[in-house]
C-alpha cells in the first residue's frame, strides 16, 4: 500500500456463524452470512473500485463505482450494501461495468478540479487513483469543478464556504469536494461527534461544519477522522500542502494518554509530515484525537533545550557544558552527597512519559547506583490507590479488559472520569456502543460531555458532592446485596464467601442505604437505587473510572469499593464487564510495572522479598537494599528537614504537577543537586542545578505500556535533536557513576526485564513486531498475551470482599472556604501543557478558567469572564470565570494546564490513606472578584525569567 489512504473494505463481516460460499471472478470463497460483495471480493483477493466506502464507516452506496454484475441478477448492484448469497457467482469486471463507472467516475471529475490540476496522475488523493484505476483518460463535460463553493450560490448565502483554513491542522477546500459523504459518516460514527452534515441540494450541495460555521467554530474536535476519511483534497492536512506528500512512514505510539494509538509517523527525510492513526492498532483501530494526530509540533519547538547546562546555585545563568561535563558534574555531585549525608540522601523520579525502558533504567540506577529505594513516579500522584485497591481484592495491580471489550458492554458504568476530553478514542469507541443501545451510568459531580452529548445521554447521571465516592458506591452494593440482585453462583465459585458475608452485613447497615448516603452526597436516592438495579441487572456491566476516583483521601477504598461492586455482579472475566482504570499518562501503566515505586520492584514485587531480590541481586552484582525508600512527598519533607539533598528528575514537572507547590518549592530549593532531564525548561527547573536534555518519542526506541497493559513499540523516526536518547542519558550517568552497564539498543533492556519479571516473560522485540502489540501477562501460561484477565478465577485464588467504611475527609467547607474545587483536563491539552502548550492546539484553551455555577457567581456578582481570586487555606491564585451549569452549585472546577494559573498552588496536603495519592480533587475555597495577580503569580514570572538565562543570552519565551 502506498502512503495514500488504505481504502479497501465495504461492510464489515456479520459475526453470524453461518457460512455462505459463492464465486467472485472465479475464485470460490466462503465468508460469514451478512458479509458484503465488497468485503468478500477483498478476502478472495479482489480488488473492487470504490469512492464512497471505507472501512471505517458502515457501508452507502452512493457513489455507484463498487458496482457488480451477479449471473441470474438484473442491473449492477452496489457490491458494498449487497450482501453475499449461496452459490452467488459475481463478476467485479466487464464492458458493461466498465463503461458505467467511467461514466460515473467522468461526471465526478467533471464536479472537480483536482483530477486534472497539479495532483493529476500522481496518485495523490484517492480520487486520483480511483480515476486512474478505471481508466479514465478524458472528461466530456470540462472539468470547471467549481461546484459546491460560489458565494450566495443559490439558498446556500453564505460566503466562507470556498475554502475553510481555519482550524490550524487542515483545511476544507468545498472545490474538490465530490459530496461523497465520508467526511460526514467519520464524524458521526468513528468520532461520534455529528458536527458536519451536507447542506443544500445539487450543485449547491457541500460540507458543513455546525450551523453555518466554520470548522474552528463549530463543534468540531479536530480528530482527524474527516481528513482520514476524504479520498479527494477537500480535507487535506496544511502540512501536506504546505510540504508535499510524505514519503516513508514508520509505525508508532502516540506519548499522549493512556489510551495508546497506533500511528504511521510519515516523514519526508526526518521530517515529521503527519501522523495518520494506523488501523491495525489494537488500541485506536484507525482512530486519533487531536493530540495524537495534529499536536507533536512541541518536537521541533523553538524552546526545546539541546545542549546540557550546569549552574553552581539556582539564581546563577546556566552554563552550557558538553554532555561528559554535565555527566561527571552529576556523578560527582550525588556521590559527594551520599559521602557527606549518607547513602539514603539522593533518590530519583521516572517518568511515566518515558518508555518503559527508559524507565527500568531509571529505578534500576536508584537501587544499584544510589544503593537505596528511593524512587517514585507521577502514579504516586494519580493511580497508587488503583494498584493498591485492585492488588488488594484481585491480586493484581491493572485493568482487567481490552478496549474491544466495551463492544460487548450493556451498561457501561463511568466514575470520575472524562473520557471525551481526556481518553478521546476510548470515549469514541464506548459512545458507538452506546448510540447502539448500551445503557450509561455517570458518577460525577460535573456534567461532562458524557452525561449528554450528540446522540448519547446518560440513563442516570449521580452528580454527587465531591468527596463522597465511597458513599455512592458502597451505596450502590446496599442496593444490589438488599434487593438480592448479587450473583451467588458467580461470589459462591469465585469468591472467599465468608468474606462475602461480611461484607453484605456491612453493607446491608441502614446508614449505607440511598437515602442516607443522599444527605451527604446530594444525590437523590432514587437515582442510587435506579443505577444500582441498571448495573446489576442490565447484562454486562462494565466499569471505567479515573482520577476522580483515585485523587482523594479515599481513593483506595474507592477503588475497592468499586471492585466489590463488579464482584457482586459477577461482572468480572468476560468480555464486556470488568474494573478498567482509565490511566491518564501514555506510559503510567508502563512505568508501575518496571518498578518506580520504592517498596516494589518491576513486576509489583515487594522489595522485602528475598527471592526476589536474589534475582536482581545476581544480575546486577549487588545487596540490594530491603527497607522501602521514600515516596515523592516523603523525599520532600526530608529535604526541607535536611536529610535529602540530590534528586534525578526525568520527564516530571513536579513542581507542577504536585500537590502544594509552596511545599514543593521548599523541598527542591533545599536540595543541593537537582537534576531535570526533560525537554524544556520546565517549573521545577527554576529550582535545578543541572538541566540535560530529553528526547521526544519520535527520537528513540522502547515500548509504551496502556490502560489495557497492551505492550506498544515506539520506533524512533528521527535522530535525536540533542545527540542521545532518554535511555543512552540514564546509562551513560550510571557509568559515570562506575556502574558497568552497556546497552546497544533498547530491546536489551526490554530482554533484561523479560529475563527478571515473570508478567513478561515472552515479551521481546521481536515478537512485539511479529504480533503489533501484546497485552501482559506474557508468558508461558498466556504466550500471546492477556487480553482479558481474572477468567476463571483471580489472579490472587479468591476475590476478596473487604469493607469500605465512608470517612468523610478533612477538608471541609466553611465560612471561610464555603465552594469544593475539583479539577480536571480538557480535550486539547495534556497534563501540565508542557507539550501541548507549544503546539497550535492553545487556539482551543490557551488559559485555565474556573468553572462556577450562576447561582454562585450572582452571590459574589461576578460575571462570565471576570478575573477571580481563587483561595484555599494552602495558597491563591487568579483566573478567569466561566460561569457555567456544567458544575452543580457549591462546586468550582478548573483544569491544570498552564503554568501562571497553577491549580496545584490551591490544593492541600491531604492525601490518600494507603498511597499518598494527593487528595486534587477536593479543596475547600472561595472565590471573589480579583483585584490583581496573586503574590506568587507576580513572583513566578521573575523566577521564570531566571531560569531561562543562559550565560547572559535567553532562551526564547513562549
Ligand atoms: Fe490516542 Fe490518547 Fe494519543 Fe489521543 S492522546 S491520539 S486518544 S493516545
Amino acid at each position: 500500500m502506498g502512503l495514500v489512504h488504505e481504502i479497501d473494505f465495504g461492510t464489515p463481516a456479520s459475526t453470524s456463524e453461518k457460512q455462505v460460499t459463492l464465486t467472485v471472478d472465479g475464485k470460490t470463497i466462503t465468508v460469514p452470512e451478512g458479509t458484503s460483495i465488497m468485503r468478500a471480493s477483498m478476502e478472495a483477493g479482489v480488488e473492487i473500485p470504490k469512492l464512497c466506502a471505507t472501512d471505517m464507516v458502515d457501508a452507502f452506496g452512493s457513489c455507484r463505482i463498487c458496482l457488480v454484475e451477479i449471473d441470474g441478477r438484473g442491473g449492477t448492484p452496489a457490491s458494498c450494501t449487497t450482501p453475499v448469497g449461496e452459490g452467488m457467482v459475481v463478476h467485479t469486471q466487464s464492458e458493461r461495468l466498465n463503461a458505467i463507472r467511467r461514466g460515473v467516475m467522468e461526471l465526478y471529475v467533471s464536479d472537480h478540479p483536482s483530477g486534472w490540476n497539479e495532483t493529476a496522475g500522481t496518485g495523490a488523493s484517492e480520487f486520483d487513483k480511483v480515476a486512474a484505476e478505471i481508466g479514465l483518460t478524458e472528461v466530456r463535460y470540462g472539468v470547471e469543478g467549481r461546484n459546491h463553493v460560489a458565494p450566495g450560490n443559490g439558498s446556500l448565502n453564505i460566503d466562507y464556504i470556498a475554502r475553510d483554513a481555519s482550524n490550524p491542522y487542515f483545511t476544507y477546500d468545498a472545490a474538490q469536494c465530490i459530496v461523497c459523504s465520508r467526511c460526514v459518516r467519520a464524524c458521526e460514527e468513528v468520532q461520534g461527534t455529528f458536527a458536519l452534515t451536507i447542506e443544500g441540494r445539487g450543485f449547491e450541495s457541500r460540507v458543513s461544519a455546525g450551523m453555518h460555521q466554520s470548522f474552528l467554530e463549530s463543534e468540531c474536535v479536530s480528530c482527524g477522522a474527516c481528513v482520514q476519511a476524504c479520498p479527494t483534497d477537500a480535507l487535506r492536512e496544511k502540512s501536506v500542502l504546505q510540504k508535499g506528500m510524505p514519503e516513508s512512514s514508520t509505525v508508532t505510539t502516540c506519548a499522549y494518554c493512556g489510551v495508546g494509538c497506533s500511528f504511521k509517523a510519515e516523514m519526508i527525510g526526518e521530517e515529521v509530515i503527519r501522523m495518520v492513526p494506523w488501523k491495525d492498532g489494537k488500541a485506536n483501530r484507525g482512530h486519533s484525537c487531536v493530540k495524537g494526530r495534529f499536536a507533536y509540533g512541541y518536537a521541533t519547538h523553538k524552546e526545546r533545550i539541546l545542549n546540557p547546562m550546569i549552574r553552581e546555585k539556582i539564581s546563577d545563568p546556566w552554563r552550557e557544558v558538553t554532555w561528559e561535563e554535565a555527566l561527571a558534574h552529576t556523578a560527582k555531585e550525588f556521590r559527594r552527597l551520599q559521602y557527606q549525608y549518607g547513602r539514603g540522601a539522593i533518590g530519583g523520579i521516572t517518568s511515566s512519559r518515558c518508555t518503559n525502558e527508559e524507565t527500568y533504567l531509571v529505578q534500576k540506577l536508584v537501587r544499584q547506583g544510589f544503593a537505596n529505594n528511593n524512587v517514585d513516579t507521577c502514579a504516586r500522584v494519580c493511580h497508587s490507590p488503583t494498584g493498591y485497591g485492585l492488588g488488594q481484592t484481585y491480586g493484581t495491580s491493572a485493568g482487567t479488559q481490552d478496549f474491544d471489550s466495551v463492544e460487548h458492554t450493556d451498561v457501561a458504568m463511568i466514575i470520575g472520569a472524562n473520557p471525551a476530553s481526556a481518553h478521546p478514542v476510548f470515549a469514541s469507541r464506548l459512545k458507538k456502543r452506546l448510540r447502539k443501545g448500551a445503557k450509561l451510568i455517570v458518577i460525577d459531580p460535573r456534567r461532562t460531555e458524557m452525561v449528554k452529548s450528540a446522540h448519547i445521554e446518560a440513563s442516570h447521571h449521580l452528580a454527587l458532592k465531591p468527596g463522597t465516592n465511597v458513599a455512592i458506591v458502597t451505596s450502590l452494593a446496599h442496593v444490589v446485596v438488599t434487593e438480592g440482585l448479587f450473583d451467588e453462583k458467580f461470589i459462591r465459585e469465585r469468591c472467599d464467601w465468608s468474606e462475602f458475608q461480611d461484607y453484605a452485613e456491612f453493607v446491608s447497615d441502614p446508614r449505607h442505604s440511598p437515602e442516607e448516603v443522599e444527605k451527604l452526597s446530594g444525590v437523590p436516592a432514587e437515582t442510587i437505587r435506579g443505577a444500582a438495579r441498571l448495573y446489576a441487572t442490565g447484562g454486562n456491566g462494565a466499569i471505567y473510572y479515573g482520577l476522580g476516583v483515585t485523587e482523594h483521601s479515599q481513593g483506595s477504598t474507592t477503588v475497592i469499593a468499586i471492585a466489590n461492586l463488579a464482584m457482586l455482579t459477577g461482572n468480572i472475566g468476560r468480555k464486556g464487564v470488568g474494573v478498567n482504570p482509565l490511566r491518564g499518562q501514555n506510559n503510567v501503566q508502563g512505568a508501575c510495572d518496571m518498578g518506580s515505586f520504592p517498596h516494589e520492584l518491576p513486576g509489583y514485587r515487594h522489595i522485602s522479598g528475598d527471592t526476589v531480590r536474589d534475582i536482581y541481586d545476581s544480575l546486577w552484582g549487588v545487596k540490594l537494599d530491603d527497607e522501602p525508600g521514600l515516596r515523592i512527598p516523603n523525599m520532600l519533607d526530608a529535604a526541607v528537614d535536611g536529610t535529602f539533598k540530590g534528586i534525578y528528575i526525568q520527564g516530571e514537572d513536579i513542581l507542577q504537577s504536585d500537590p502544594d507547590t509552596k511545599h514543593v518549592s521548599a523541598g527542591l530549593e533545599a536540595m543541593e543537586c537537582v537534576v531535570v532531564h526533560d525537554l524544556f525548561l520546565n517549573e521545577t527547573a527554576n529550582y535545578a542545578h543541572v538541566f540535560l536534555p530529553g528526547s521526544t518519542f519520535l527520537e528513540k526506541d522502547g515500548t509504551f505500556t496502556n490502560a489495557e497493559r497492551r505492550i506498544n513499540r515506539v520506533r524512533k523516526v528521527m535522530a535525536p535533536k540533542n545527540g542521545l536518547a532518554d535511555w543512552e542519558v540514564t546509562q551513560k550517568l550510571a557509568q559515570a557513576m562506575g556502574l558497568k552497564w552497556n546497552y546497544q539498543h533498547p530491546s536489551e533492556i526490554m530482554d533484561e526485564v523479560a529475563r527478571t519479571t515473570p508478567s513478561f516473560a515472552n515479551v521481546s522485540y521481536d515478537f512485539l513486531d511479529k504480533m503489533g502489540s501484546v497485552q501482559w501477562p506474557c508468558n508461558d501460561k498466556a504466550p500471546e498475551g492477556t487480553p482479558i484477565m481474572h477468567i476463571g478465577g483471580f489472579v490472587r485464588g479468591k476475590g476478596k470482599f473487604i469493607r469500605t467504611e465512608y470517612v468523610a475527609t478533612d477538608e471541609k467547607t466553611g465560612p471561610r472556604f464555603p465552594l469544593l474545587l475539583t479539577t480536571g483536563r480538557i480535550l486539547s491539552q495534556y497534563n501540565v501543557g508542557a507539550q501541548t502548550r507549544r503546539t497550535e492546539n492553545v487556539v482551543w484553551h490557551d488559559e485555565d478558567r474556573l468553572e462556577i455555577h450562576p447561582h454562585d457567581a450572582e452571590n459574589r456578582g461576578l460575571r462570565d469572564g471576570d478575573w477571580v481570586r481563587l483561595v484555599s487555606r494552602a495558597g491563591e491564585t487568579t483566573l478567569r470565570a466561566l460561569v457555567t451549569d456544567r458544575v452543580s452549585p457549591g462546586v468550582v472546577y478548573t483544569t491544570f494546564h498552564h503554568p501562571d494559573t497553577q491549580a496545584n498552588v490551591i490544593t492541600t496536603d491531604f492525601s490518600d490513606w494507603a498511597t499518598n495519592c494527593p487528595e486534587y480533587k477536593v479543596t475547600a475555597v472561595q472565590v471573589g472578584a480579583s483585584n490583581g495577580p496573586s503574590e506568587w503569580q507576580e513572583d513566578y514570572e521573575a523566577l521564570a525569567k531566571r531560569s531561562r538565562r543562559i550565560e547572559g543570552k535567553m532562551i526564547a519565551a513562549e
